[in-house]
């Protein structure tokens, strides 16, 4: 049966011959939003412990040899892995800086990329100049968080950059080797019906090889979580999220592979009532919800014709 979804865990599977598991590192970094040259007190939604796998008192290569041991005792068997350097915005430093810490990453043994998760304000050519040359050489990705493709919700919660800022990003990094993926989130209180629509119809038009996308969960240690404990609003719900979620990824080229669709907080750090099943429950039961309604991956655009993959 071919699947209604182009998941990330086939794709890379198959390009590599074998599973390929991603470590997440945290190499001390900040953002534009938080240390004062654009804002302070970062997105208003966003406590990175809250769901930060990585242990900045280490170093970079401690960090991954960790995560080699640990992921190992679970799948004997890895052998290739990929850096995600997750925390933060992962291109925040001069040109200098980042060439020293990723070649730190890329030079232990079965390490065979990097993935970078950053905001498309902290890039420039002479970055993308050194991504462009180790993406000879390494599986590299990089990742532009947007969040949102409304300006006013990018206000809103103090993101500190314009969707337009997103697509120069975007422009400056395809075509050049790179992988490049963004990540959304669906559910801002706030948005309506027209907001979901705007989002479906710009998504159809960016190049991008992969996305990210999941539900608003309010969490302690935010701004959003602080103006939720006094004044409790609506969180988006299972069934309101598996509808817009559904309404994106049919207007979505079938080529492009899907990262996550599920946030993946600790629990502990949750204040709303939270439907946090594992993502893998979760994708499956959407998974089910997109059959039950005959729909899949780019069925609602216009040219749709391309079968996903087995
Ligand atoms: S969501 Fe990203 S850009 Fe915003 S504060 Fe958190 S790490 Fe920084």
């Amino acid at each position: 049966m071919n699947s209604p979804l182009n998941l990330y865990s086939r794709y890379i599977k198959n390009l590599h011959g074998q599973r390929v598991q991603k470590i997440p590192v945290d190499a001390g970094f900040t953002c534009p939003n938080r240390d004062g040259s654009k804002g302070f007190g970062g997105c208003t939604f966003c406590n990175n412990d809250s769901f930060s796998m990585g242990a900045k008192e280490l170093s970079i290569k401690d960090q991954v040899q960790n995560g080699i041991a640990l992921y190992r005792r679970k799948f004997p068997k890895l052998e290739k892995f990929i850096v995600y350097f997750q925390s933060y915005s992962n291109t925040y430093k001069s040109v200098h800086e980042l060439e020293r810490i990723y070649l730190e990453a890329l030079s232990i043994e079965g390490v065979i990329g990097i993935a970078i998760g950053t905001r498309p304000d902290c890039i420039d050519i002479e970055k993308v100049a050194l991504l462009q040359e180790l993406a000879q050489s390494y599986d590299v990705t990089v990742e532009y968080g947007v969040e949102s493709l409304s300006d006013e919700t990018l206000k809103r919660v103090n993101r500190g950059h314009t969707v337009k800022d997103f697509e120069v990003a975007l422009d400056m990094t395809y075509g050049r080797g790179i992988k490049l993926c963004t990540h959304l989130i669906l559910g801002f209180p706030w948005e309506t019906e027209v907001s979901l629509q705007r989002t479906c119809h710009k998504i159809q038009a960016y190049p991008l090889d992969f996305i990210k996308i999941h539900q608003l969960q309010v969490v302690k240690g935010t701004v959003m979580g602080t103006a939720y404990e006094k004044d409790p609003f609506h969180v988006i719900n299972k069934e309101e999220y598996f509808k817009m979620l559904m309404e994106v990824i049919t207007h979505l080229d079938p080529k492009i592979v899907i990262q996550r669709l599920f946030s993946d907080y600790r629990p502990e750090y949750l204040i709303s009532k939270a439907w946090s099943e594992s993502m893998s429950l979760l994708t499956s039961e959407f998974m089910h919800y997109l059959e039950f309604h005959q729909a899949c991956q780019g069925s609602k655009r216009s040219n749709f014709k391309i079968v996903l993959p087995k």
